[in-house]
């Protein structure tokens, strides 16, 4: 078995390095370890598969939390428009829905792997095949090596193992080693898109509740602010869910507990606009408990333990409420403090943060600046963006400039 061009790992980056790989003119073969390709792409979009997000570069780019002008000459390359069309081209229709999330109309994984991989002959991929080693000759790769021993010579290889996160589904940053040993540098690794868990107990007290339309913000040491609106869950161990995820793109690496976090429950309410309703059903509903109360501003299980996590009497009637009260509910519902511990582990991590130093690949090529027929690309880099679809396009648009770049270097 030999190829000009052989991929190792078949994710989203290592499907499009081959197939546009062979579209430019290359023999090629991919390496898969797992039994199917593409084995992440079924968990994204909460298993609907959101392929990319289709929006204009500029917008694309700020979603983009490290590196992203590295990404300049991949989006120019494959964007998302260009994936969308390239799917629709494989018998792929797509759908876009709200924030521009692209996912297959059938919304099955398995049709964005068929278009890939249908492109591509059976003696094209290889399933169970495990790279262990890139073998090179001086500073030029020469081929791989696989875990049975067996060396498959070639001109040029396209690392493209992904990450650290949900090594479940195959990828365990072998591909960093890979890297190292040829003499990269792997900037450290962290979680990065996951939940918290929480100091505080009255958030695990509250899991499967999902707050819609609440303000989380935080503030950092000198990396700065946070504030997003969304949708927050409150789990067995914390926190998570849409607005947490992205807080932790922000956070990753740093220490969650110097994080000041705070959720605003009613971020269309002033606190003026929230005193003058107060004051209102105090005035109304005098003889009423502050818990029952509770229950017509927040999900009745909130309001059962708000008093408490206040340091309030849920028990009093409302005519026993003082102004020293009022201010301490106002605050709690505009700035209820939200005490972070520790990330998630990589296990439940969307996407990885840190990774290949992204200085010694060239932006134009996806190549390595070290080693000779050696190219990178998807997660395994130090490039990473919030959620959304963006991290799927990325893999894609890097995948598809190393494999057209590898063949063009042949040829
Ligand atoms: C729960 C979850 C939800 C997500 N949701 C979204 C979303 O909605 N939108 C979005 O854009 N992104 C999402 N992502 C992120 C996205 O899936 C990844 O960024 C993307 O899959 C990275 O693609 P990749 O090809 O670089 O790596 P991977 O998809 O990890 O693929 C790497 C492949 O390499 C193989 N491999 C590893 N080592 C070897 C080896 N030594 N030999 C042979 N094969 C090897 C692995 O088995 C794997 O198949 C999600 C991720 C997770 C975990």
């Amino acid at each position: 078995m030999r190829a000009e061009v052989i991929i190792i790992g078949g994710g989203p980056a290592g499907m499009a390095a081959a197939l546009f790989a062979k579209r430019a003119g290359a023999s090629v073969l991919l390496l898969e370890h797992n039994e199917k390709l593409g084995k992440k792409l079924y968990i994204t979009g909460k298993g609907r598969c959101n392929v990319t997000n289709d929006c204009e570069q500029e917008e694309f780019l700020r979603h983009v939390l490290r590196n992203p002008r590295f990404l300049y000459a991949a989006l120019n390359h494959l964007s998302p428009s260009g994936l969308i069309d390239l799917l629709h081209s494989l018998s792929c229709q797509t759908v876009t829905e709200r924030g521009n999330r692209v996912f297959p109309a059938s919304q099955k994984a398995s049709d964005v792997t068929k278009a890939f991989a249908g492109q591509l002959a059976a003696n094209e991929i290889r399933l169970h095949a495990q790279v262990v080693d890139i073998v090179t000759e001086g500073h030029t790769v020469t081929g791989v090596r696989l875990a049975d021993g067996a060396i498959i010579p070639a001109k040029a290889v396209i690392l493209a193992t992904g990450g650290l996160s949900y090594p479940i589904t195959g990828s365990t940053g072998i591909g960093h080693e890979l890297a190292k040993r040829l003499g990269h540098t792997i900037l450290p690794c962290s979680p990065s898109l996951t939940g918290f868990n929480t100091q505080d107990a009255w958030p695990k007290k509250l899991q499967g509740l999902t707050l819609k339309n609440v303000k989380l913000s935080a503030t950092w040491p000198r990396k700065g602010k946070f504030t997003e609106q969304g949708e927050l869950l409150f789990t067995h161990f914390g926190v998570s869910g849409p607005l947490v995820l992205s807080l932790s793109g922000f956070l990753a690496g740093s220490d969650p507990t110097a994080a000041l976090v705070t959720l605003d429950l009613k971020p269309a309410l002033s606190p003026a606009m929230l005193e003058e309703r107060l004051l209102g059903d105090i005035k109304t509903n005098s003889r009423r408990t502050l818990h029952s109360l509770l229950r017509e501003y927040l999900p009745a299980s909130m309001a059962a333990v708000f008093p408490d996590i206040l340091g309030l009497d849920g028990s009093i009637t409302l005519n026993q409420f003082t102004q020293k009260d009022r201010d301490t509910l106002i605050e709690g519902f505009k700035n209820l403090p939200l005490r972070l511990h520790t990330a998630r582990p990589f296990k439940e991590a969307v996407v990885t943060k840190g990774g290949m130093d992204v200085r010694e690949v060239n932006p134009s090529t996806m190549a390595s600046k070290l080693v000779g027929g050696l190219y990178f690309a998807g997660e395994l880099l130090d490039v990473d963006a919030l959620t959304g679809g963006f991290n799927l396009q990325i893999a894609f648009s890097t995948g598809a400039l190393a494999g057209t770049s590898a063949a063009h270097a042949i040829h």
